[in-house]
């Protein structure tokens, strides 16, 4: 009989969660740990875009999408709210509404959405292969050949950014942005989408650098910006962050909580394995019904055989 995927997830899923449990919280722990200056990220100032587009369509030129049905000059697109997906790494979003309290005469916000590339990501954690890594440079990647589509990477973002290929029957992928991380790697090149923003709302650059440029924005112009970086600290840090000068939930920007939960779950998990609590507990009551089971069926034979 082949080993198929749902075979493979009845036989092996309960081991190999428990055992990816561990190793990959070290070595994400490594990950988080690795060097602050070398850690990437963009800074999307949601008071200068202009909800031209050229960001996605410099997207799906990069990663060799389809081209979408109707053409990226086309606005009728911000009449629906869109998502990320398997043909558009990154969506602009239109919220009708002045971007912030000095600029009135403008009538609209936009707001870029692609993968965060968290700094503790809950999608690198949640995969039980490691189909899922984040670079040193900060980018979350991924890696078909090792993926069993077992999705949990889609169930664990809190930003729900990875789709999956449903459509293709015999090599499904998760798909989503991978922060152009082979452009970018070694060569300090923008990625497709900030290199093709014609007013440079979004900036490429070194995540520390991109958190001071942030601020000295905010100190320049208080009456622009809410005084708050969005993924600075949210979920434990983003490589992308934001700029923005209205409430956040009016934008679209989650309000997320300040702690990263891959980190707090994996703390738990480590603790109770640590003390072998669960071992212990699931052993113990797998023996007690076995010795209850047992006991029955022995009475029971006793009595028919005291009976015959
Ligand atoms: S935004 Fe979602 S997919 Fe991207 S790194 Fe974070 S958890 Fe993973
Ligand atoms: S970083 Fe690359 S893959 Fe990600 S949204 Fe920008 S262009 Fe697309
Ligand atoms: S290219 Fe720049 S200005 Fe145009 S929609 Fe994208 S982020 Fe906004």
């Amino acid at each position: 009989m082949g080993l198929n995927r749902r075979r493979f997830f009845s036989l092996f899923l309960p081991t190999a969660a428990t055992l990816a449990a561990c190793s990959r919280s070290e070595a994400s722990q490594e990950i988080v740990g690795s060097k602050e200056e070398e850690q990437v990220g963009c800074l999307v100032d949601t008071t200068l875009c202009i909800g031209c587009r050229q960001c996605e369509e410099g997207c799906n030129r990069r990663n060799e999408l389809p081209r979408p049905d109707k053409p990226f000059r086309d606005h009728s697109v911000f009449r629906t709210d869109r998502r990320p997906g398997i043909n558009n790494f990154t969506v602009v979003n239109e919220f009708l509404g002045s971007p912030s309290r000095d600029q009135r005469n403008k009538s609209a916000t936009y707001v870029k959405t692609q993968c965060m590339h968290c700094l503790d990501p809950a999608c690198v954690s949640a995969c039980i292969v490691g189909a899922l890594t984040r670079a040193r440079d900060g980018a979350v990647v991924y890696n078909p050949d090792i993926c069993i589509g077992c999705r949990y990477c889609m169930i664990a973002c809190p930003f729900q950014i990875p789709s999956y290929e449903y459509a293709e029957t015999l090599t499904p992928r998760v798909r989503k942005c991978e922060f152009c991380a082979d452009q970018a790697e070694g060569t300090g090149a923008d990625p497709a989408c900030a290199a093709a923003c014609p007013i440079e709302a979004i900036v490429f650059g070194k995540r520390s650098e991109l958190l001071q440029l942030a601020r000295s924005r905010i100190e320049r112009r208080p009456v622009r910006y809410v005084d708050h970086v969005y993924g600075e600290n949210e979920i434990g840090g983003t490589s992308w962050l934001y700029l923005y000068g209205r409430e956040m939930d009016e934008i679209g920007l989650l309000s997320l909580p300040i702690f990263s939960p891959p980190r707090t779950t994996e703390a738990i998990q480590h603790t109770i394995f640590k003390y072998g609590a669960i071992p212990f507990l699931v052993y113990g009551t797998l023996g007690g019904i076995m010795w209850h089971n047992h006991r029955k069926h022995q009475v029971a034979d006793d009595r028919d055989g005291g009976g015959s």
